[in-house]
């Protein structure tokens, strides 16, 4: 008796954030964890199946904008184009519209003028680094989920393809009569089965890794230990073909370009804008609707912009200029989709894999926020996003709204009417209401984040709540020399509304409230990998 007492007194005596995690936990343990969410009256989203993200429902944004999209088809006749812009380790800030443009030494009047015309989105999320974000991007799936968890390295060949048990949106929308492209950098998977024009798309003109891998072999003062080591560039040359590839499905790679100087990897994205408008005109002549992907090499490092934007930034830097090349041929495709008459029929999504690569600088991007690329401090993960759709999207709308990246899966498939797959975990969500509803608002409950198979983080409403960090003894250092570690007994908590920067955690102090309700929604989340495990391609690292 006396022990039970001894107990309860110990209890009440426990501090409150350890009541708070004590009460979650035991919901988590002893009941289903949609159990425990339905108990919860600060989430939102309630499941509607157990293989997709449980999302946010707004009724009436939903039938204003399923109506707006009838008329829209009975008016040209076909479904919606989509065009996504994706640009390779631009920062947040790099854009005007964001704070940067010629502020900071690169003006960007074509990706403000989408902005101002369109929605901007000033919480778009992707993963830390680029394959995982293609592989999310395509799929709606979490990297863990698919396997991409990180790129493959120079020669290094993965065990398991995983290709063979993923659906892409472009595969999808190519069965349902859509034309299908990817222009530019692939960077998820190199081998026989992986290549864009095998998993999906009709037609592919690009590089198949990352622009890096091809400087590494042609630029002396950056890599002489490679460079001027004969047995070693010949090692290289087997392992990795430097070139601008193509494809069609059902055909044999081919090589477009041998990349066999910095002059002709400069021009490269000049190719990917001529293929792409090739593939705008052409898909307006056969008039059929289209998803084409246009993926920039630039800005990622190393920058040697095309010999026409050599010094034409105000910076003269070769990020600057690569900045003002991908601003001018995102003013190329825009001006096709009018050219073409069809740019009021196409969603044009302008966004970056990951944040600002600091560990590159200063051939960099720039953000306002903690950490960079590699990390999931925001700015590793919090990307510019902007949503244009003349005549459908409302001109000069902002959000601060949710958007994964991944949910360019979802919303791609609804807007050509195609069902999203239920024989897998989709964490992907529609977001075709929040992108085009005049007040649209987000369908997204919160973003979890990952650092490979790591869960580290989450976004929900206004907070971030961390629960593995990022520390970085040399600030900017976050690739190259940084530790992932646990937090300690409270997960770090910010409010980015007061604290965009992640400076000072609140942790229990003024979000008690908030805490059971993030371990109910991290609970459920992983009780997904239950049905749904993640995938390992052997892309682990030998030690952990
Ligand atoms: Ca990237």
């Amino acid at each position: 008796m006396q022990r039970i007492h001894d107990h309860r007194s110990r209890l009440t005596a426990l501090p409150g954030l350890l009541r708070g995690l004590t009460a979650a936990l035991a919901i988590g343990l002893g009941a289903t964890a949609t159990g425990a969410l339905a108990q919860n009256s600060f989430i939102v989203a309630q499941p509607v199946s157990e293989s997709l993200e449980p999302a946010r429902v707004h009724a009436a944004q939903n039938s204003e904008v399923a109506k707006r999209l009838k008329e829209l088809e009975a008016r040209t006749g076909r479904k919606p184009n989509v065009l996504i812009m994706l640009v390779d380790d631009m920062g947040w800030g790099d854009p005007g519209a964001f704070g940067g443009g010629i502020a900071i030494g690169a003006p960007t009047p074509h990706i403000d003028r989408m902005a101002s015309s369109g929605l901007k989105l000033t919480s778009t999320y992707a993963q830390p680094t680029c394959t995982p974000t293609r592989a999310a991007l395509m799929t709606g799936r979490l990297p863990a989920r698919t396997g991409l968890t990180r790129q493959t390295l120079t020669g290094e060949r993965v065990l398991v393809n995983p290709w063979e048990s993923e659906k892409t949106a472009a595969g999808l929308l190519s069965e349902a009569g859509y034309m299908t492209a990817l222009s530019g950098k692939w960077h998820l998977g190199e081998t026989e089965g992986a290549l864009p024009h095998q998993v999906g798309y009709d037609e592919y003109l690009g590089i198949l890794s990352v622009v890096s891998e091809f400087t590494q072999g042609l630029d002396p003062r950056r890599y002489p230990e490679l460079t001027l080591n004969p047995e070693r560039m010949a090692a290289l040359h087997k392992v990795s073909l430097p070139a601008v590839t193509a494809g069609e499905k059902g055909e044999k790679l081919k090589v477009v370009t041998k990349l066999d100087s910095l002059e002709k990897v400069a021009e490269i994205d000049q190719q990917f804008a001529e293929f792409s408008e090739d593939f705008i005109h052409r898909a307006a002549q056969a008039k059929k609707p289209f998803y084409l992907v246009h993926s920039f090499s630039r800005v990622h490092n190393d920058n040697f912009p095309a010999k026409a934007f050599e010094g034409k930034s105000p910076a003269r830097t070769p990020y600057k200029d690569a900045v003002a090349e991908v601003d001018d041929i995102v003013g190329r495709l825009l001006k096709k989709l009018q050219d073409e008459g069809i740019a009021d029929n196409t969603l044009v999504f302008f966004t970056s894999d990951n944040g600002a690569n600091e560990d590159a600088w200063p051939d960099a991007g720039f953000h306002p926020w903690r950490g960079g690329k590699g990390t999931t401090w925001e700015g590793g993960v919090r990307v510019p996003g902007i949503a244009y759709w003349p005549g459908t999207i409302e001109a000069g709308r902002e959000s601060d709204g949710l958007f994964d990246l991944m949910d360019l899966f979802n919303t791609s498939l609804t807007l050509g009417g195609v069902k999203v797959p239920g024989d897998r975990y989709i964490d992907g969500v529609d977001q075709t209401s929040f992108l085009l509803a005049d007040n649209g608002q987000s369908n997204r409950e919160a973003v979890f984040m990952y650092s490979e198979r790591n869960f580290t983080a989450l976004r929900w409403d206004e907070f971030k709540v961390h629960f593995k960090v990022f520390q970085t003894p040399i600030p900017g250092s976050n690739i190259d020399e940084s530790m992932l570690t646990g937090t300690g007994m409270s997960p770090w908590v910010y409010n980015l509304y007061l604290d965009p920067k992640e400076m000072k955690s609140v942790g229990h102090r003024t979000f008690e409230w908030g805490l059971p309700n993030i371990l109910a929604l991290v609970n459920r989340h992983m009780a997904s990998y239950r049905k749904y495990p993640m995938k390992e391609l052997g892309l682990a690292k030998p030690v952990q």
